[in-house]
């Protein structure tokens, strides 16, 4: 394919089209540069990508899944031969380091056949047959809107539109308006493995675009990755359409419970791993450390402290691999540096200041608060989403797991023990969708269902379980014969 040769448009039946002149740009927040440029769909891009991907939708369903595959692994085969510069533009674009991209495009390419895997394992056909035999089909929903964050800006939309191309739907993608460079090369390699016209369309923009495509009445559901903040107001958006269906992936306050460990270099790791990743920017990643308040807890905290001061943070691309890169922008990092010195002015303990790193681009350093004087708590449970990690002392396990609980939000949560006790009273009486034990908070498989309760998702997990809400099921039951039964329910006679 050719290299960041781009349109800035929208991809409407395979051509890339606009009709709008409001520019936006995507700008590498490392080097401050911008590295696209183009136009905000408006109302008739957004209408001409669902008029394009409702007029392919029943060719598009009525092949068999098989020959849906073809497509498919074409563009999975496309991804592997171009991994290298796929994983260059996400690292240009949202600054994280160059091996963690690599990452990210892997888990792309595994999503296929995991996807193929979960169409036919929770969406396949079963059928019993008997004098009155039944058969379970799926359909899909129709026309998809499809939104992508900005923090995985190719993994996360990818893992909405392989299981819902699979079960037939059509979509209208709109990616990040941070990472629009991303969608639009993920656009390209799609129009290369020949997809057949109309059944991805892709419309660039920001949240007044997000709105067009929501407020349309001939879109059947909308899959969403985001915020909270954003998930709200879809939710709002669709509240008197029950027609359509609705996945919410939101943001986490993810709490990680440190208890009994002998190996504290294991924990410290896990921790880092877990708030730091990704510079915070994962919405598993945890933002609540609860530690023990007694002797153990603080030679923990100050190994980590030590530990925190020695992350390697910089150039996504130098070739001594940093652990973080920057944040997706300079505004994020001001708004998390006014985060921080307003938890401070709340009684928070700075253990770690969180730091601008550079005055001319996104790079920032971790932070740690000890939020164990704030008194009222609640008003901190936000996702922050960067560096910002908030520790919160404590002295039974209960009450640790009572502090867990408090939030609104039931992503991840993660518990550092070596008791299997602990592992399962945690397990049983924690309020999170994704739980983890001696392993990063960060650490998924998409071998497995993905989601949250609360302020998290929706009841609507992704990844494994992502076929379940890219089809509805179909039961019928079915005799070979119209006949008069033996036996006539009571009330009927001839
Ligand atoms: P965001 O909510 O700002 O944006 C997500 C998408 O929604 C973008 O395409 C954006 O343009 C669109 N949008 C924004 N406002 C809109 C509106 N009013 N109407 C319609 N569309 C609108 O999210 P982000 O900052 O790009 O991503 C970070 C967030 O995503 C974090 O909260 C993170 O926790 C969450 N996230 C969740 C998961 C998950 O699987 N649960 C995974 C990754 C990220």
């Amino acid at each position: 394919m050719e290299q960041d040769i781009y349109t800035g448009k929208c991809l409407i039946d395979n051509i890339w089209q606009s009709n709008s002149d409001k520019n936006f740009d995507s700008i590498n927040p490392y080097s401050n540069k911008v590295i696209w440029e183009g136009f905000i769909a408006n109302n008739t891009d957004v209408d001409m990508a669902i008029s394009a991907a409702r007029a392919s939708l029943k060719k598009w369903a009525s092949l068999e899944v098989t020959e849906r595959q073809v497509y498919i692994e074409k563009f999975i085969n496309i991804l592997k031969k171009n991994k290298d510069y796929i994983a260059e533009v996400i690292s240009r674009e949202m600054g994280k380091p160059f091996w963690e991209s690599k990452s990210e495009v892997d888990a792309m390419i595994a999503k296929y056949d995991i996807s193929v895997k979960a169409y036919h394992e929770r969406t396949g056909l079963k059928e019993t047959r008997g004098a009155v035999s039944s058969k379970l089909i799926h359909k899909p929903h129709g026309v998809l809107a499809v939104f992508g964050p900005f923090n995985f800006p190719g993994h996360l939309p990818n893992g909405h539109i392989i299981p819902a191309l699979l079960a037939g739907n059509t979509i209208v993608f709109k990616p990040s308006e941070l990472t629009p460079l991303t969608g639009e090369v993920l656009g390209k390699l799609w129009v290369e493995v020949g997809l057949p016209k109309g059944v991805l369309n892709i419309v660039q923009g920001d949240a007044s675009t997000g709105k067009l495509l929501i407020e349309h009445d001939d879109i059947n559901g909308v899959l969403f990755t985001g915020s909270y903040n954003t998930g709200l107001i879809i939710n709002k958006g669709l509240a008197n359409k029950v027609d359509k269906i609705l996945a919410l992936e939101m943001g986490g306050n993810n709490p990680l419970i440190i208890s009994n460990t002998k190996d504290l270099k294991g924990a410290v790791y896990n921790t880092i791993v877990s708030a730091f990743i990704t510079s915070g920017q994962r919405c598993t990643c945890a933002r609540r450390l609860i530690v023990p308040d007694n002797s153990f807890g603080d030679d923990f905290i100050e190994l980590l402290i030590k530990a925190i001061k020695n992350i390697k943070i910089g150039d996504p691309f130098d070739k001594n691999e940093p652990f973080m890169g920057t944040v997706i922008s300079k505004d994020s990092k001001n708004n998390l540096l006014n985060y921080f010195k307003q938890a401070v002015d709340m009684g928070a303990d700075p253990l770690v200041n969180l730091e601008s790193l550079n005055n001319e681009n996104a790079l920032i350093s971790p932070g740690i608060l000890d939020i164990s004087n704030i008194k009222d708590i609640n008003k901190l449970d936000k996702e922050h989403f960067g560096p910002i990690l908030s520790i919160k002392r404590y002295n039974e396990f209960d009450e640790a797991i009572n502090i867990a609980n408090n939030t609104n939000y039931g992503l991840s949560a993660g518990l550092i023990s070596d008791e299997r006790e602990e592992f399962d009273k945690f397990l049983f009486e924690i309020k999170a969708g994704i739980v983890n034990w001696n392993r990063p908070t960060t650490g998924a498989s998409s071998a497995m269902p993905f989601g949250g309760i609360g302020f998290s998702g929706n009841h609507r997990p992704s990844a494994y379980y992502a076929a379940d809400y890219c089809a509805y099921p179909v039961a019928s039951m079915m005799s070979d014969k119209n006949t008069l039964p033996d036996s006539l329910m009571p009330g009927i006679s001839f």
